[in-house]
Parts: C-alpha cells; structure tokens; sequence
C-alpha cells in the first residue's frame, strides 16, 4: 500500500513509537533477555535482532483451512533470508495456527489500502485481533520486539495480494494463493516479507530490484529482494525487533549476512 508517501513523516513516527515502548515496557524486554541468554550460550547466530513473527491461517465456510504451515514455510524462509541480507535482522518464527472458527465475509476476503484502514476504524478488524495474541507473550501489544502477525485471508478486493496498516498494526494480511505453489500466476514468496516490510515501517521503494517496489507479478516480473542502507535503519531501530547479536560488517562472522 502506499500509505507512506513521505518517508521523512513516517521515520519521525518510527522513532516516536519506538521512544514511547521503550519507556513504557522495559519489564517486557527484561522477561524476553531470557531467550537472549539462550541463545548466546547455545552460540546460534543472531544478527543485530530477532524479528518475531506468527501466522493465522483462517478458514472458510465450508471449514477447510486456506493453507497449510508447510506451504507458508518457504515465503517465511524467504523472509528470514531478505531480512538478514539486507539488515542484519533474523525472523523467528513464533507459531503457525490454524483458526477454526469461520470469520465473517469482512475479514474472510478483506478490503485493502484505504478500505482496510476504515474497516479498522469501524472494528470490522476485530476478528483479526481478537485472534492476534501470542499465546506465549505478553498481553501487552506495545513491548519491545512484539511479534507481527501474518494473517492468511481467502481474497483481499482489487488486484492486491497484501496489505499492511503500517506501524499502526501488528498485523499484515495476505491471500492465500500467494502460499500455492502449484499455480505459478500468484505464487510470490516476496509478499510475505515486503508486508513485513510496511509493518516496521517501510514505505514503498521505486526500484524494482528493491523489496518495497509496490508491484510484483509472477511468475516473470517478480519483485527484487534488495533493501538500502537508509531501509536498513528503519528496521534495525523498529520497535518489533528485539535487540541482540553483533553489527554485521563489524565483528561479526560472514554468515551474520546470510
Ligand atoms: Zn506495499
């Protein structure tokens, strides 16, 4: 979506929201310094952060789910893999469920850009938050490396296959069909991680080589996967992500940059 037309107004607002958490939650990220420790001691590799991230498959009237973990993986794998490119941040993957309950038509097949910004102001997102919770964290959304949830919805109105609120949500959607990789029309393992991308507070880029171009067609004109060092900032000061690891480019082994 193109909500962030003036990247100087949305960085502002980055910071404004990751000064306010900060302040507000340093007892959350004490309670995640755990999970830190775990994994200095194990020696895994970190990257400059972790990005948490969930997924909701929801399902249809007729109760089948509109896809399954292992179709998700790849396009999360993908997105492990352009985040830690391009920023030094890794994705973890918290918890991929599937929602039993049907939603209503609403959030089933969702409207995007401006449509979902008014839904949401209307509480016509309700169905999505009340199912956002990461059954492990916090209750608090606001902490410091709270998780973004990916939500797989049936079909979002217009030729959109994503949507992202921006920083204002912890939550993005996505079409189901994006995940199918027996029909090469939409599969697109880039959607995933360019929603992300808005959800840390990256506005659209207009080099098609670079994970934020607005368009994407499979199965030939797929967006890139490249980010810029001013992108890079963006993610790496977000909120979202959970501060840990060394500086890629510093002291860091070469696999901090996958
Ligand atoms: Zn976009």
């Amino acid at each position: 979506m193109s909500r962030f037309t003036d990247p100087i107004a949305g960085f502002g607002r980055t910071f404004a929201r990751t000064a306010a958490g900060m302040t507000m939650d340093l007892a959350s990220a004490a309670a995640r310094a755990g999970e830190v420790a775990v994994d200095t001691v194990t020696g895994r590799d970190r990257g400059v952060g972790v990005l948490r991230v969930q997924v909701l498959i929801l399902t249809d009237e007729a109760g089948t789910a509109l896809s399954t973990p292992e179709q998700i993986t790849p396009a999360l794998t993908a997105a492990d893999r352009i985040l830690r490119a391009g920023t030094g941040v890794r994705v973890r993957v918290t918890g991929i469920r599937t929602i039993a309950e049907v939603p209503p038509a609403a959030a089933l097949d969702p409207r995007a850009n401006r449509g979902l910004v008014v839904d949401d102001i209307l509480g016509r997102t309700e169905f999505y938050r009340r199912h956002l919770r990461d059954r492990d964290g916090p209750a608090d959304p606001a902490f410091v490396g709270a998780p973004i949830t990916v939500i797989v919805v049936r079909e979002i109105a217009g030729h959109t296959t994503g949507c992202s609120l921006g920083i204002s949500a912890d939550w993005v959607i996505t079409q189901a069909s994006l995940y199918n990789a027996a029909s090469e029309n939409s599969y697109d393992e880039t959607v995933l991680a360019h929603e992300l991308g808005h959800a840390l507070n990256l506005p659209h880029h207009r080099d098609r080589t670079n994970l934020m171009f607005p368009e994407s067609s499979p199965p030939h004109r797929v967006r890139g996967t490249a980010l810029s060092r001013w992108q890079r900032g963006v993610v790496q000061a977000n909120r979202h992500v959970l501060p840990g690891g060394r500086e890629p480019g510093r002291s860091g082994p070469a696999s901090d940059l996958g």
